[in-house]
């Protein structure tokens, strides 16, 4: 008997739904974009846990007939495409009739749609993809889909994402991607009765970004406006000083949300020396080009293109961006730590960095060691102004300078914490900060870790808080930025050590953020001190996130390579 069998369509769909809705994020950014489809002007999202129990999208579009609604759920059912010609040249979010097939297989879907012309609208239930009968039912105009435990027939999968605590705010990325390429429709995202993001329709990109971001990242923007004989680019870019503690990169290829890594890149690579080495910049950005030169057919859930003069593009972009930072009065206005800089005026600090000034300033305190300790005497050399090098009786030393500082800082805070947890001893603050709704929910997820740490603080407004208390050792910090950074660090998840302690991942990301950076020229004192500081940590072979601090070459080795004798 031969080996090779053609699969059952329940397993088939399964598979399908596995690419297609991977998450309940993905199941949220498929039904809303049928809505935006269906030319919706409001599309109002309900979810519970995180979507797993519940996901409820209802629009106002134009609905479906029934007959269409009793095949909307096969595969391959779809209104958009006809032949193949069409779907070269799509223009509709959805194509492939995949997404209410792969979602009706791993859940209980029900949908209601009416259309204008009728007077009730009908209902059709299907549980885990055998669906029931259709039946009227009175309701407005659109489309109402309700999906009921998702994956409940997927235990893995439903396993994994209830362990998840930052789940919903996935969601509520994935509509924010949705409504920043579709202004005039009103969005509004609630997660268990909670009103997580709520737009008006009829709006710009640029009050739209007013509603979804801080409004300190929107007075940040720089417009970007930049045509060639195809291909159109348009959209906001961050000014280098807001792009340190902002990680809102939104790329759209003829209005669909796109990844690209190498677009990112590139957009990095304009800000050149006006932004710090490991700062993101955060961009909105536009690209509109005929169909015939993107294939968006090239990820499941469409969320990368290839485009057919990708040079061209990047070059366009390249040229865009580095026109307007060029054009821009970027001078940082610095006051508050200008006489910083000056001290270290003739040390070749990048231009007009705050951050670093407020991390020199810092370091006053974090760098006093003891005296009384073996000393270096030998001379430091920094390379690349990231690796320094010194000579061990052993051999030859190459320490990451980025590392080092991190996991003496690390330490340093882990002590005073420890400290100050057995003392209680808490500072009170009268801090206020703006964030994003999606950041308003990664701090409220996170509440009780925070204030076992040491970080209390009350709601102020719509995304507003008030910070009230700090750990001591945070006090010497500016600490709007040390939290905002703090809650990017938490949502993003950045740590790849399986530290389960909330305070011991806080210390870990805090070390890191405050750290020198690889970049930053240090002089020969600066140097000394920090090696010296190093050699005296408990734990200094690797960072606070296991990548290695430092590494000998022995004098074995040296000979080796030199092939020296003896
Ligand atoms: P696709 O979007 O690729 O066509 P879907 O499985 O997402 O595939 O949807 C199948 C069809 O169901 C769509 O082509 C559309 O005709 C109809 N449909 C789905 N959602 C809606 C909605 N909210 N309003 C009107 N029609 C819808
Ligand atoms: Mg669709």
């Amino acid at each position: 008997m031969g080996k090779i069998i053609q699969l059952p369509d329940e397993v088939i769909s399964k598979i399908a739904a596995g690419e297609v809705v991977e998450s309940p994020a993905a199941v949220v950014k498929e039904l809303i974009e049928n809505s935006i489809d269906a030319r919706a002007t409001n599309i109002n999202i309900e979810i519970s846990d995180a979507g797993l129990t519940k996901i409820r999208v209802v629009d106002n579009g134009e609905g479906m007939l029934e007959e269409d609604l009793r095949i909307c759920f096969r595969r391959h059912a779809t209104s958009k495409i006809r032949t193949f010609d069409d779907f070269l040249k799509i223009r509709t979010c959805g194509f492939r009739g995949e997404a209410l097939y792969s979602i009706a297989s791993v859940s209980t879907i029900t949908i209601k749609s009416k259309v204008k012309d009728s007077l009730a609208g009908n209902k059709l239930s299907i549980e885990q993809g055998v669906a029931g009968d259709i039946t009227p039912v009175g309701m407005p105009n659109g489309t109402e889909v309700i999906v009921d435990d998702i994956f409940i027939n997927l235990p893995v999968r439903k396993t994994y994402f209830n362990t998840k605590p930052l789940e919903h705010t996935k969601v509520l990325d994935k509509v924010i991607d949705t409504a920043l390429a579709n202004p005039q429709v009103g969005f509004s995202l609630k997660h268990n009765d909670r009103v997580l993001l709520h737009l008006p329709k009829n709006q710009t990109v640029h009050t739209r970004l007013g509603y979804i971001f801080d409004q300190e990242m929107v007075q940040h923007l720089l417009k970007i406006e930049l045509k060639d004989a195809h291909i159109r680019i348009w959209g906001y870019i961050t000014k280098p000083q807001s792009a340190s503690s902002s990680t809102y990169q939104y790329l759209y290829v003829n209005n669909r949300p796109i990844k690209n890594k190498e677009i990112s890149k590139i957009i990095k690579e304009c800000y050149g020396t006006l932004l710090d080495i490991r700062a993101i910049p955060g961009y909105v950005l536009f690209l509109e080009l005929p169909y015939e030169l993107v294939d968006i057919n090239v990820h499941p859930q469409k969320l990368v293109a290839k485009f057919v003069n990708e040079t061209q593009i990047y070059n366009l972009i390249r040229e865009g961006i580095t026109k307007t930072l060029g054009i821009e009065d970027l001078t940082y206005k610095y006051s508050e730590v200008k006489s910083e800089f000056e001290s270290f005026a003739n040390a070749k600090r990048k231009k007009g960095d705050p951050y670093l000034a407020q991390k020199l300033k810092d370091s006053t305190t974090v760098w006093n060691f003891k005296t009384n300790q073996k000393t270096l005497d030998k001379d430091i050399l920094q390379i690349h102004n990231l690796y320094l090098l010194t000579e061990l009786p052993q051999g030859l030393l190459v320490v990451d300078q980025h590392a080092a500082h991190e996991r003496i800082l690390y330490e340093d805070f882990l002590e005073q914490y420890k400290k100050e947890t057995i003392s209680n001893d808490y500072v009170d603050t009268e801090t206020y900060i703006d964030v994003s709704p999606l950041l308003a929910e990664v701090l409220r997820s996170y509440t009780n870790d925070l204030k076992n740490f040491g970080i209390e603080f009350e709601e102020f407004g719509k995304n507003s808080f008030k910070i009230t208390k700090i750990p001591h050792f945070l006090e010497s910090q500016n600490i709007k930025v040390v939290i905002l950074e703090l809650i990017e660090d938490l949502q993003q998840n950045k740590t790849t050590v399986a530290m389960n302690n909330i305070a011991v991942k806080t210390i870990a990301f805090l070390a890191c953020r405050l750290a020198i950076k690889g970049g930053d020229y240090l002089t020969p004192a600066e140097r000394k001190n920090l090696l010296e500081k190093l050699f005296r940590t408990k734990s200094n072979y690797t960072c606070p996130h296991g990548r290695p601090v430092m590494m000998e070459i022995s004098n074995t080795e040296l000979k080796k390579m030199f092939k020296r004798l003896g």
